[in-house]
This record gives structure tokens, C-alpha cells and sequence, in this order.
């Protein structure tokens, strides 16, 4: 397994609501979330705003430590995992974000960014990987003298996976990474994400508040609904037979290209 996810239980210090004197009370954000994912697997994470998605994610990278509940990452307990076995740990889950032009620093060029995460990592040859990363990404080479805003929306993303798998991690997170993009580019960001996940052998967590996008990549969905997990289906079963209330609900939202035409 990639991911054993069990009970897990997160809060945050509620601060509207702080007592001048003593704590703020907590408002609790991920209320027992349990799962697991199969290396090689592609997990859809699902759900409205506010349903828990990005917390889950983050606690998934230990971005965020869960109040209790545990998280084993290929076999390891990395749940309270402190910063320094971390370190060693980091490389192998990487994130993709929802923005890449707030995730990309506007003054490197692409070159840079991308070797940015390899030489942190003490990778000696980083030049070579950025070159190579490019290619996988389908972006010329010599976008790596180019700066992100040269960049349209869709190749700026594409160099957000580029800096993620230059480091040829085990696990992605890609939160939301397609919301921002056009029908077309939306298409084409997720037939790269599926190939590479196919070449590199990839286990991927594909967050999205909309089914449609989640439906042809996944394998498998978890629905969130305020912090808890209402289905976790296999992904044709969830189109065929939604077993959540709150899962059917997400899937009338979906317009259908043919209104006579059904999901079956
Ligand atoms: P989603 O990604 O599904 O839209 P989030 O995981 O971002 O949802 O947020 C879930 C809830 O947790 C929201 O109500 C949000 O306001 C709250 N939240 C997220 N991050 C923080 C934080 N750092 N401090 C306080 N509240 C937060
Ligand atoms: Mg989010």
C-alpha cells in the first residue's frame, strides 16, 4: 500500500471565536477519515469547498500533522513523524498546486524552478533532469530560459508536474490542478498526468470539486462531505450506483452533453 489512512482526525484553532484570555477553540476539519490506496493506483479526492479536500491532502504530504488517527506511507507511520525523518522522506511525495502562477516564482525561469526542489534534494545532476522532465512534460527544452508568464496557463502547469517529477517521487498530489484551465487545456493536462502515470509507475491523489474531470483518470473515489468520508467506490461503481445521498447529489450537478443519455 502507498497509503493507509486510518481515523484520521484534524483541527484548527477556530479564531473568530478566541476568548481574549486562554485557547481558541478548535473547529475540527477532517472528522475520522480513513482509506487506503494500492501503489500504482489513482485516488479521486471529491467533494464541495470547504469539505476537507486540501486539509486531507496536506495531512497525506505532512504539511499538516493530524490531531490524532495515522497515516502510513508505504508501510511507514509518518503521522507525527518529526521534521528531520521527514527530510529523508519528502522527495518521494510530491504536490502539484491549484495555482501555478502563485506556485511559481515570477522572477526564475523555468530552468530554475524546476531545479530548484532537485538541488535541495542533492540531486548533482540537475541540469540533465530538468532537460529530461521537460521532455516528459511535452514542453520544449528552451522553455527553460523562459519566465512563467511567457508561459500560457496550460504550459504553466505543465511545469509544475515537470518540478514534481523531476524528483521521481512515489506519490503526487494534484490539488485542483485543472480548475483554472480552459475545456482544451483541461483535456490535454490530464491525458500527460495519465501517461505519466503509466511510465513512471506513478500513485496519484487527483483532488477535484468536480466529478466529470475525476471520472476518466481515477480508479477509485473517495467523496468527502464535511470532513468525513461518505463513499469511497471504485470509480464505475460510483457513476453506476452512487451509494451516498450526497454522492448523487454531486453527480446531478454534472450537466450531460446529452440530456437523453445516461451516466450508465
Ligand atoms: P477544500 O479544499 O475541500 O475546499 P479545505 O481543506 O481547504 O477545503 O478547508 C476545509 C475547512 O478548513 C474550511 O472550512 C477552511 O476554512 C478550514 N481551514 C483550512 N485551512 C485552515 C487553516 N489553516 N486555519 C483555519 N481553518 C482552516
Ligand atoms: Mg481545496
Amino acid at each position: 500500500m502507498m497509503y493507509q489512512v486510518k481515523d484520521l482526525r484534524l483541527s484548527f484553532p477556530d479564531m473568530a471565536h478566541k476568548p481574549l484570555f486562554g485557547a481558541a477553540p478548535r473547529i475540527e476539519v477532517l472528522k475520522g477519515v480513513s482509506f487506503d490506496l494500492p501503489k500504482g493506483a489513482v485516488l479521486g479526492i471529491v467533494g464541495g469547498s470547504g469539505s476537507g479536500k486540501s486539509t486531507l491532502g496536506r495531512a497525506m504530504l505532512r504539511l499538516l500533522e493530524p490531531d490524532t488517527g495515522q497515516i502510513l506511507f508505504d508501510g511507514q507511520d509518518i503521522t507525527h513523524m518529526p521534521e528531520d525523518g521527514l527530510r529523508g522522506m519528502r522527495r518521494r511525495f510530491q504536490m502539484i498546486f491549484q495555482d501555478p502562477m502563485s506556485s511559481l516564482n515570477p522572477r526564475r525561469r523555468v530552468g530554475g524552478i524546476i531545479a530548484g526542489p532537485l538541488r535541495l534534494h542533492g540531486f548533482e545532476d540537475a541540469p540533465a533532469r530538468v532537460a529530461e522532465a521537460l521532455d516528459m512534460v511535452g514542453l520544449p527544452r528552451h522553455f527553460a530560459q523562459r519566465f512563467p508568464h511567457e508561459l500560457s496557463g496550460g504550459q504553466r502547469q505543465r511545469v509544475g508536474i515537470a518540478r514534481a517529477i523531476a524528483l521521481r517521487p512515489d506519490f503526487i498530489l494534484a490539488d485542483e490542478i485543472v480548475s483554472g484551465l480552459d475545456v482544451s487545456s483541461q483535456a490535454q493536462v490530464l491525458n500527460l498526468l495519465e501517461e505519466l502515470v503509466k511510465e513512471l509507475g506513478l500513485t496519484l491523489g487527483f483532488i477535484s470539486h468536480d466529478l466529470s474531470v475525476i471520472r476518466r483518470l481515477c480508479d477509485r473515489i473517495l467523496v468527502l462531505h464535511h470532513g468525513e468520508v461518505v463513499e469511497d467506490s471504485e470509480t464505475a461503481a460510483l457513476f453506476d450506483a452512487p451509494k451516498a445521498e450526497y454522492t448523487r447529489e454531486l453527480l446531478d450537478a454534472i450537466p450531460l452533453p446529452d440530456p437523453h443519455q445516461n451516466w450508465t
